[in-house]
């Protein structure tokens, strides 16, 4: 029998993360291996291929594929059309495919650095030794180096360093690790560092800048240095004066610093860490985790994370981080190199304006990053994996939200804003963009949004946004000037919780968060809903009151404890005289009295701060959620079940609890007691609605339940009682998840109705 006539010719579409991990001269390998003749490439939204040869073979290869597919590839689908056979012998590589077939293409996230390639870059004989932009098909920048789809040198920051003899031949060989890996280079032909400190002092490059930028850090300076998704601030997080000036400079005075390690063995030497905890750490995705710090006297002084049990912390992924860390020997702050609450800086030219004055030098690398992309921050909570901001590492992976979605941009929220846009069963979330307040941030969001549709090649001809008509986002949106779907704040959390969780069913939905615009025309923050993807009715929430001076009492948490005393018309207690001054306790009854600028809310949020500030535990917010974490951090050791009255009727009434509060306060109850009885009043809340609603799944959303006592409680309560508690892990609790829940409600309406 001639071997044409055993021959079969099939066409093969794989769809999931297959660019840039590798998977051509994996697919290449495999058909040599299984003597198959033919061709594989790039097309958008995966790759293609042609097998030829036996029937056994092609089994083995189909088998194959998606089983040993190098790791950070993801095969989601494989499509199969026979062929005739053409008797082509050989198996080639080719050049992608430019042509869009309407298929959403996955980009990666940028990957840390891998074992093979951190090797290479401490021997001494090999050629990339200290080289600072190694990388290989298995580790380095993806999304903030892609100009455009699909994943080609031509179309990254990589461009404009053509490759040296040598590293072309790493590119073309297709048994090694380099092989169309797309961002690679070498000292001889790629990227290179500088050094700069003021604009008249010499530039200097290369090592020379590398052992300056060291040099004034081991002095107590501050460094702004270029990574992967922008600029970092770095300052030695062992000297307390290097860090006080960074605080004054910055003009951040409590909000924490992460902390970069150079090995998991100094952070065990500061924290605790779980298997999990150390596996996040040492992933691919290389996140801020939030760990839990010894009780021991530790380098890191406490200035980085004050009054906080908890230390975020990451390890090197970027080759430079690597060097850099060895260089110091010491944990290093490394904080995003921007002001105040504007984006970080990702442009040199920009970031030597914007971080003058912040920074005593610049250590710089003259590619383009294409986007700036913040470290993610993540934590282990109800043992597993919460994220809370997702960022470097995570965006834009794709999300499966188990259902089909129309078109749809999402605006998200003011506050940590995400957006994102949807494809069929499929959810692109864009990395953290910041608050919208800021020019800048908003300035971001609008042309981000018009890139990122371009370069995931969909067209979204629906805007959804938020119900706030106030909104930064939802001004943004009407400029565009397409069809709106306005989404109600809380009720996007619940979806956002759904679609975390891959759930498509009506559930109780807990959202309890600062503030979010209610259907009613009110502030809602304390809120249950009955919720499905599309609809949710109010079915409890607590019982409103003032906020006096309107965001002022989001500011100062005594303001919304003097709220509730008036509601109670009760004797201000001495916490709350020692804080204000006779005069504007008269003219803040006078404005609770008449009404003035003291709109009424059911915010959750603030009645964590009015029951901090009565306990002692604090008089501002200088950052979002700072009080809530206070009274967090307040809870004993020994955490019994005692707990104050749990708010009850329609609306929850929460008065009894404050009178109790009130008790305890008078009776200088230690306030750790008084923070363990708060929390399980509300852990006890939940339980009671939960009993009263009548629904087996209940969903933990919203701000609130970043706090991992409440969180986890709640699960275990809600558990114990028959209940199937489901919360946050691929997107955050937080508004920084709130574009996933209004892609997904709008997405999901549009095809419903
Ligand atoms: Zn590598
Ligand atoms: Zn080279
Ligand atoms: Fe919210």
């Amino acid at each position: 029998m001639s071997r044409l006539k055993t021959s079969e010719r099939f066409h093969i579409r794989v769809s999931g993360i297959v660019q840039g991990v590798g998977f051509r001269p994996f697919v290449y390998c495999l058909a040599k291996e299984l003597n198959l003749s033919g061709w594989v490439r790039n097309v958008l939204g995966g790759l293609e291929l042609e097998v030829e040869g036996g029937k056994l073979a092609q089994e083995r290869l189909l088998h194959r594929l998606p089983t040993e597919a190098p790791a950070p590839a993801v095969v989601e689908d494989i499509h199969t059309r026979r062929l005739e056979p053409t008797g082509e012998v050989g198996f080639q590589i080719r050049e992608s495919v430019d042509g869009s077939d309407g298929n959403l293409g996955e980009i990666l996230p940028d990957l840390a650095s891998c074992p093979s390639c951190l090797r290479e870059m401490f021997d001494p004989e090999n050629r990339r030794y200290q080289y600072p932009f190694t990388n290989c098909i298995h580790c380095g920048p993806r999304y903030t180096v892609i100009a455009s789809l699909p994943y080609d040198r031509c179309r990254t920051s990589l461009r404009d360093f053509g490759l040296c003899a040598q590293c072309l031949a790493e590119y073309e060989d297709p048994l090694n690790r380099r092989f169309h890996a797309q961002a690679i280079s070498c000292s001889q032909c790629g990227p290179q560092l500088e050094w700069k400190e003021t604009e008249e002092a010499p530039v200097l490059e290369g090592e020379l800048g590398l052992t300056r930028a060291v040099e004034a850090i081991l002095e107590g300076g501050i460094v702004a240095i270029k990574g992967i998704g922008g600029f970092h601030l770095f300052a030695d997080a062992t000297n307390l004066e290097a860090v006080r000036i960074l605080r004054i400079r910055k003009r951040r005075m409590a909000k924490p610093f992460a902390v970069m390690f150079d090995s998991l063995r100094s952070v065990l030497e500061e924290c605790e860490v779980s298997e999990q905890e150390d596996s996040l750490l040492t992933s691919r995705s290389a996140p801020i985790v939030l760990l839990r710090r010894k009780r021991q006297s530790s380098k890191v002084v406490p200035l980085v994370a004050p009054e906080n049990p908890y230390l975020g912390v990451m390890l090197p992924y970027a080759p430079l981080h690597h060097l850099l860390l060895r260089l110091v020997g010491r944990p290093l702050v490394a904080t995003s190199g921007n002001r105040g609450e504007e984006p970080i800086c990702f442009d040199n030219a920009i970031a030597e304006s914007r971080l003058r004055g912040i920074a005593d030098g610049f250590l710089m690398h003259n590619y383009r990053i294409q986007r700036a992309v913040d470290d993610s921050v993540v934590c282990v909570v109800a043992e597993r994996e919460m994220v809370l901001r997702r960022s470097r590492g995570y965006a834009p992976l794709s999300l499966d939200v188990g259902v089909e979605l129309a078109p749809v941009l999402a605006l998200g929220s003011d506050l940590k804003n995400t957006f994102a846009v949807t494809n069929r069963k499929k959810v692109v979330m864009s990395q953290h963009i910041g608050d919208l307040s800021n020019a800048l941030s908003l300035e971001t969001l609008d042309c981000q949004t018009e890139a990122f549709s371009r370069l995931l090649g969909v067209e979204t001809p629906v805007i959804a946004h938020d119900c706030h008509p106030g909104y930064f986002s939802t001004r943004a949106g009407s400029a565009k000037g397409q069809p709106m779907i306005a989404v109600q704040h809380h009720h996007a959390h619940i979806a956002a919780c759904l679609a975390d969780n891959g759930l498509n069913e009506e559930v109780l939905g807990v959202v309890w968060d600062g503030s979010g615009f209610g259907s009613d025309g009110t502030v809602w923050g304390g809120e249950f809903l009955i919720s499905t993807m599309t609809r949710f009715h109010r079915w409890a929430h607590l019982r409103s009151f003032p906020l006096l001076g309107g965001d002022q009492a989001v500011l100062r948490p005594p303001l919304a404890a003097l709220a509730l005393i008036f509601e109670l018309d009760q004797e201000i207690p001495r916490v709350l005289l020692d804080e204000f001054s006779e005069r504007d306790l008269s003219n803040y009854r006078i404005m609770y009295e008449k009404g003035i600028h003291c709109p009424r809310t059911s915010s959750m949020g603030r009645l964590f701060d009015a029951v901090a500030a009565l306990a002692s535990l604090s008089k501002r917010n200088r950052f979002e959620g700072e009080t809530a974490m206070h009274l967090e951090f307040a809870l004993p050791d020994e955490l019994s079940n005692e707990s104050y009255s749990s708010p009850s009727g329609a609306p929850l009434d929460w008065r009894v609890l404050i009178r109790e509060v009130l008790d305890d306060v008078r009776n200088e109850t230690d306030p750790s007691i008084v923070s363990l009885r708060f929390h399980n009043a509300m852990v006890n809340l939940i339980l009671n609605i939960a009993a009263e609603a009548g629904r087996s799944y209940v969903a933990l959303s919203g701000g609130c339940f970043q706090n991992r006592f409440l969180l986890e409680r709640s699960v275990t309560k809600l558990r114990a009682a028959g209940f199937k508690p489901i919360w946050h892990q691929r997107v955050p609790p937080n508004d920084g998840g709130l574009s996933l829940g209004q892609a997904c409600i709008a997405g999901r309406s549009l095809i419903e109705n």
